[in-house]
């Protein structure tokens, strides 16, 4: 091949983790050398150190950030019947979260700007039997924490975060995980704290509900073969804990380096509002961590969405579309009775969206290569 243009890729995990090789092999030989694999040491010191970076007491490690939404919220007392208030533009686990609690998901709207849930579409959606809201804090920004304060008064409603997107962002001074009565973390490997595989945690404030937590993830025994409720077997294993606490050191620098990749794209996505680009809007400043780094091909773009993106694809340019189908669009909720049309910014978001390559490390020069490649594209 003789092509000059190197590619850039959607992510590059290598880039984090050659550094941490030695200190990785060394943690998962500490576990070998225990073979405490289930529910060991390092489960429990990561659980610690993780809660303690949300600003917060307790940290339950489960299998999964799925898990994390659905076993958190039955420790947090949401049952069958409930209803609970999740954004209908969100990766599914959310909605799969909800269901596997036994509750029954209420999708609302988004802000059109910053494509989180729109809290005034929400308040139409609430009703007698309404329990909670999910703010998916999505692409690494938060939902306005003062708005879902003054919100989850006004309704008396249980606050359960999906920060699956989200490890150290702020809002208004306050912590991703820290403002609900529990708060959902992911650690599926390319989350911006990730492990070797699945993994995810509850993070609260309350005692109760990560005893609850604590039981429900481990068969539903608070002692060993008592099974007082009915849990399941879901747990972050030791192995994984094991790697996720010599990364998390590196978490605040990792972020930054996707903050500076962020103000980078602006700089240059600012300029092509004329040309129909338009940045999702960051309302939260260097609090958000830019899980993803999204700009909407709107109406006024000469090519469409799908175009741009198989034309970056030639060029070498791996992109994404978080996400393509919105969740009542999706074929297996269609019992849910929601249809097209009934959440319009969202059903528009997933056909504008478009994510760019971000990752801790993605260069200049790389960021330049994106962006011309976009230019030449759109012109
Ligand atoms: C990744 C993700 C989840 C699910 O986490 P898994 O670890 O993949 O189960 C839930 N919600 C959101 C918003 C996510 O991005």
């Amino acid at each position: 091949m003789t092509s000059t243009l190197s590619s850039v890729p959607f992510v590059d995990l290598t880039l984090i983790h050659d550094p941490l090789k030695p200190e990785i092999q060394a943690a998962i030989q500490a576990v070998m050398d225990q073979s405490d694999f289930v529910l060991g040491h390092a489960l429990t010191d990561f659980e610690i150190a993780f809660a303690n970076a949300c600003g917060v007491q307790y940290g339950v490690g489960v299998a999964c950030g799925t898990d994390a939404i659905a076993l958190g919220l039955q420790a947090c007392g949401i049952q069958p019947g409930d209803e609970v208030l999740v954004p209908a533009n969100t990766f599914i686990a959310t909605l799969i979260g909800v269901l596997h609690a036994g509750a029954t998901p209420v999708l609302v709207d988004c802000d059109p700007h910053t494509a989180l849930i729109d809290l005034n579409q929400a308040d139409k959606a609430v009703t007698k039997k309404t329990k909670a809201i999910i703010p998916v804090h999505l692409y690494g920004q938060m939902v306005s924490p003062h708005q879902l304060f003054a919100f989850a008064k006004a309704h008396d409603l249980i606050i359960f975060e999906d920060a699956a997107q989200a490890h150290l962002a702020e809002r208004e001074s306050y912590g991703a995980g820290s403002i609900g009565l529990a708060a959902a973390f992911s650690f599926y490997p390319s989350k911006n704290l990730g492990a070797f595989g699945d993994g995810g945690m509850v993070v609260t404030q309350n005692e109760t509900v990560a005893a609850n937590l604590r039981s429900l993830r481990n068969y539903g025994a608070p002692q060993k073969y008592v099974h007082s409720e009915r849990g399941t077997n879901s747990r972050l294993d030791t192995l994984q804990a094991a790697i996720l606490k010599v990364k998390l050191p590196h978490l605040e620098q990792w972020n930054r380096e996707r903050n500076f990749a962020a103000e980078k794209y602006d700089a240059s996505v600012l300029l092509m509002r004329e040309k129909g680009i338009i940045p999702i809007e960051n309302q939260s400043a260097d609090g958000h961590v830019y899980h993803l780094y999204v700009i909407r091909v709107t109406e006024d773009c000469a090519i469409t969405r799908d175009r741009l993106k198989d034309q970056l694809s030639e060029q070498g340019i791996q992109v994404g579309i978080h996400y393509p189908i919105p969740c009542h669009l999706q074929p297996a909720y269609q019992n849910l009775g929601y249809k097209e049309g009934d959440f319009p910014q969202a059903e528009k978001l997933s056909q504008q969206i478009l994510s760019l390559p971000m990752y801790p490390g993605l260069t200049t020069h790389q960021i330049n290569q994106v962006v011309s490649a976009i230019q030449s594209t759109i012109n």
